[in-house]
């Protein structure tokens, strides 16, 4: 815990020392998705960033409580204050209650998110069933002056709220260049002005997700679930909120701006945004034809794939680049990855039976690579250096393997550790073998067997190792027995 932490602060623009609210502590909260169709490429990328993150903070010691909601209800489309809410949507289209969309989705989400090894948060919020919670925020910021009733929907008001504080704070606008991007209103609208954004909207008849609320039969605002919840969990200041690029504005704008109007400050001290993943350049979409779901790129079953990309690849690919730059996805870009990944985890699992001479000097490029990797993931998560300086223990290993390096015990420990606690604890990057996890349970499993078969052996209990090599052979499992032990072969 004594290690200095630098995170690069959104609202600040710059890299800043991390300190906790509370010491030895650590609250996130990450904005998750809107569950209403597959989980895609694009929410690989936040889902692996803030998983790094949450296991780097465990790694240096700290107690961490990791707030990443399910947004099921509010996201209206074109992520502004009109048009249909897209889980009511999906429901209507497909004929089903919202709630079994948001099921669907959330299961599929949560699948994906496994493949790719990442943990599952501390606490994972639904915006459905905190509408209490919302309601009694709307009721502070109506207090506090800065929202409006109009037609039995409330708004946040924005110019009020620029008189005394700035809005447009973290996404660097002014209300200016806010002003410019938006539509004139139409005279439809209940707003005092199209920067205006919803804190409860009037349910119409026709839109089946509402709630009772002292203003209206109605649904709460998409961003007023995130300041709701946070709050509700990590209290009115905590550490870290991160998300996508593209939810800083409007999303987290607005979040900053109710946190401030309701509790006197923004409650946030560092936010974090990831960059996004673009496809040959281009954003991904479903109108431009390039968009490409996770189970698609695991299996291989969309146009623009050449081949199927394991979830360890995928992983490997998107912790290649530094979570603030761009990643452009290509098959060329994933075929390297799936190279390179191949080449860490051969040198990972070799590092173990490497031949050692205890008369061997300290190795001082071996000694120095765990302050290195260190170095680079407390320096604002910087994942592609740390991979290098894996990759040079890589290295190492295979100069090892070819016997032009003679190294003693003390340093391959050093090199195992480093395998176990960053590539795997850390980046959470595994060995996906021939047949993926699973083989390495049936390794495991078969190694306890015939550990005890040994062992039956040496008490010259004959009819349980014959029995247990008998019980094998049925299964199609071969053991024999050599000089040191034995070993396995799977028909
Ligand atoms: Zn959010």
């Amino acid at each position: 815990m004594a290690r200095a932490f630098y995170l690069y602060n959104t609202l600040s623009h710059q890299k800043e020392l991390f300190v906790p609210v509370h010491p030895g502590m650590v609250g996130m909260y990450v904005c998750g998705p809107t569950v209403y169709g597959d989980a895609h490429l694009g929410h690989a990328r936040p889902g692996i960033t803030y998983d790094v993150l949450f296991r780097l903070f465990k790694q240096l010691g700290y107690k961490v409580r990791y707030v990443r909601n399910i947004t099921d209800v509010g996201h209206l489309e074109n992520d502004a204050d009109t048009g249909e809410d897209k889980i009511a949507k999906k429901a209507r289209l497909e004929q089903l209650e919202p709630m079994e969309v948001v099921q669907t989705y959330t299961l599929r989400y949560h699948d994906a998110m496994r493949k790719l090894n990442v943990l599952p948060p501390s606490i994972e919020p639904r915006a459905s069933g905190h509408i209490i919670e919302q309601i009694a925020l709307v009721k502070k910021i109506l207090e506090a002056g800065y929202a409006y009733e109009s037609n039995g929907s409330i708004y946040f008001d924005v110019a009020k709220y620029d008189e005394k504080h700035h809005y447009g704070i973290l996404s660097g606008r002014n209300l200016e260049d806010t002003r410019e991007g938006t539509r004139n209103l139409d005279g439809q609208d209940d707003k005092h002005s199209p920067l205006d954004f919803a804190l409860w909207k009037k349910a119409s008849p026709e839109h089946i997700m509402h709630w009772p609320s002292p203003w209206s039969e109605g649904f709460p605002g998409w961003h007023l679930e995130c300041s709701a919840m946070s709050e509700k969990y990590l209290g009115e200041v905590f550490d870290i909120h991160g998300g996508g690029m593209d939810l800083m504005f409007p999303h987290h704008e607005c979040e900053l701006a109710q946190n401030t109007a309701s509790r006197g400050q923004g409650g946030v001290h560092y936010w974090m945004h990831n960059n996004m993943i673009t496809i040959k350049g281009q954003k991904m979409g479903k109108s431009l034809g390039n968009f490409i779901t996770l189970d698609e790129l695991f299996t291989g079953r969309n146009s623009v794939l050449d081949q199927a990309y394991s979830p360890m690849t995928v992983r490997f690919f998107i912790l290649q680049a530094h979570y603030r730059s761009p990643l452009d996805f290509s098959n060329e870009a994933l075929q390297a990855a799936e190279k390179g990944l191949k080449r860490m985890m051969l040198a990972a699992k070799d590092v173990d039976k490497l031949p050692t001479d205890p008369k061997a000097p300290a190795n001082a490029e071996i000694a120095a690579l765990p302050e290195r990797v260190y170095e680079a993931l407390c320096d604002d998560l910087n994942t592609p250096i740390a991979l290098s300086v894996l990759f040079d223990a890589v290295r190492i290993v295979n100069s090892v393997k070819d016997k032009s390096l003679v190294i003693n015990p003390a340093d391959q420990q050093i090199l195992h550790t480093l395998f176990t606690e960053v590539l795997h604890d850390v980046l959470g990057l595994e060995d996906e073998g021939a047949e993926s996890g699973s083989g390495q349970l049936v390794d495991g499993l078969i190694g306890m067997i015939a550990d005890v078969r040994k062992q039956a052996k040496a008490n010259k209990d004959w009819a349980t190792s014959d029995r247990i090599r008998d019980e094998l052979k049925a299964l199609g499992v071969q053991i024999k027995d050599t000089k040191d032990g034995c070993e396995w072969t799977i028909e």
